[in-house]
């Protein structure tokens, strides 16, 4: 009888033959879900998927080194940083802005 934890079927399983010749099934990690942007939910590049690896990684390996880099995708940053100069340069005001916009204007603002 397998182990409480491999009679999930969450976890993916191989049958591998073993050099007695005895057909054994393995069962595999469950990778992590991919992280994604919190605006358009597009699939972020270059952000590292969370498993025991991560901590072992470098700052830089986690994620991309520009501002909102693993929460926005680039283009979201795009658009925000273009808002928030328009912004400060008063060609739009804040109602103009959409809200879910507002936060992320508001973080990129240095000082
Ligand atoms: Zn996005």
């Amino acid at each position: 009888m397998p182990f409480p934890r491999q009679r999930s079927r969450s976890a993916r399983r191989h049958q591998r033959k073993t050099p007695s010749g005895k057909v054994k099934i393995h069962y595999l990690r469950t990778k992590g879900s991919k992280h994604t942007c919190a605006i358009c939910s597009a699939i972020l590049q270059a952000v590292a998927v969370k498993s025991k690896k991560l901590p072992r990684l470098t700052k830089t390996q986690r994620r991309p080194e520009r501002k909102l880099a693993g929460i926005l995708c680039g283009n979201c940053v795009e658009r925000i940083i273009k808002e928030k100069t328009r912004l400060e340069m008063g060609s739009i005001s804040r109602e103009d802005v959409p809200l879910s916009h507002l936060k992320y204007i508001d973080k990129t603002t240095s000082h």
